[in-house]
């Protein structure tokens, strides 16, 4: 899966056999990102020819992935058409698996979601694969010709190659092979991907310009465990069998608040997730808390300045920048971007973050960003979606 850029584009026109099918993907990724665009801006910017480009548009217009939305203002002469990507038409089934929640949406083009059902996780696997059939399934029966793929956002270690969820290790399920049942059963096509780089893919595709046009960052996500999507020159690097990214596991110190996920008291995971957050919330309280707090509550008794919640809030900031200053030593990247609940109170976090990220740097280097992700609530449902955009999208590699 490999990203355009739109700024190398003319290295990209291939003169193979391929070269209509990447021509297209050019067109297409030009609609996307400079839309309403027409058909003689596009021609202009890719130094492709006019007749090409009108050709291709006809094509990607009758496949019913882009659409005419009016005319522009004229240089002289005939007002020229412009193009958009076409909404509300399905082409993306995604599928988001959290602890707490799994969620099946329908997407189109431009990552707009047009269904959404949501269901409670369970550790039972056999209810799992049930409901997620089920939904999916529905889906696909609702829209035959609609020829929907499905991408699925999973908290573990996803294989890409085999198409196999490796490890799950908050229920500790073992070669899941929810994908190999949804393709038997549906036909569909489907993607499966780490969560952390599903959101640092989403990000790609639908963050905002400046982290649209980093190729080297690293996102944390931050849930309840801690997940990192490492992309390196525009591409999610995986490693060996998609294991790469597992820093949540990486040790920080003893004595964390909560268990790891993995089981072990001393990795980042057990010192700064959103579980260490609440634990040490309750913890606050003495008398092991007497009570349960979920984490959209305890950030917003923060953001109302409830003073054990900031103390908190601050201190869970104090040990994410522990882990984030290994990563900036380790990467160098162009920016670390944070994902999570707990970017809605990044006034009251960013400075602990920044400063416990101070620690790396070294003169010769200049300092990484440290930014909060532009995605918004649930980011990991876009990372499902994006795992299926993304190829509509990208060139054929
Ligand atoms: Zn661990």
């Amino acid at each position: 899966m490999k990203k355009i850029y739109l700024h190398k584009v003319e290295k990209q026109i291939a003169r193979h056999n391929t070269i209509r099918d990447i021509n297209k993907q050019i067109v297409l990724n030009y609609v996307r990102a400079r839309s309403p665009i027409s058909r003689a801006e596009i021609a202009r910017e890719t130094s492709l020819q006019r007749s090409t480009v009108s050709a291709i548009v006809d094509e990607l217009q009758a496949e019913g992935l882009i659409e005419e939305i009016g005319t522009g203002d004229s240089t002289g002469g005939r007002k020229p058409t412009l193009l958009t990507l076409r909404t509300g038409k399905p082409v993306a089934i995604g599928v988001d698996v959290t602890p707490s929640f799994t969620t099946v949406v329908l997407a189109d083009l431009a990552g707009s979601l047009l269904e959404r059902d949501e269901f409670p996780t369970s550790s039972d696997i056999g209810y799992m694969d049930k409901q997620i059939l089920e939904k999916v399934k529905k889906l696909i029966d609702q829209y035959p010709d609609a020829d929907l793929e499905v991408g699925m956002s999973i908290p573990g270690i996803a294989d890409q190659t085999s198409g196999e969820i490796v490890y799950v290790p908050y229920f500790q399920w073992s070669n899941w092979d929810i994908g190999r049942k949804i393709t038997e059963q549906t036909g569909a096509n489907v993607v499966i991907e780490n969560d952390a780089n599903a959101v640092a893919l989403a990000e790609l595709w639908f963050g905002n310009d400046e982290i649209k046009r980093m190729r080297n960052f690293i996102m944390v996500f931050v849930a309840e465990g801690i997940g990192t999507g490492i992309i390196i020159d525009g591409q999610v690097y995986r490693g060996e069998k998609g294991a790469a990214g597992e820093f949540g596991h990486m040790f920080v110190g003893p004595d964390a608040p909560v268990d790891c996920s993995c089981g072990r008291r001393d990795c980042w995971e057990a010192h700064a997730s959103e579980k260490a957050l609440l634990q040490r919330y309750l913890d606050s309280h003495g008398n092991g808390g007497g009570g349960s707090m979920n984490i959209e509550h305890l950030i917003g008794l923060a953001m109302n300045g409830e003073v054990r919640a900031v103390d908190q809030l601050k201190l869970n900031a104090k040990y994410l920048g522990i882990g984030i200053s290994n990563l900036l030593i380790g990467f160098s990247p162009q920016a670390i971007v944070i994902s999570g609940s707990i970017t809605k109170a990044w006034d009251l976090i960013k400075d602990e973050i920044q400063h416990a990220g101070q620690r790396s740097i070294r003169q010769e280097v200049k300092m990484t960003e440290i930014i909060p992700s532009s995605l918004g609530e649930r980011p990991s449902i876009l990372g499902s979606i994006s795992l299926i955009l993304a190829r509509k999208f990208a060139s054929a590699s």
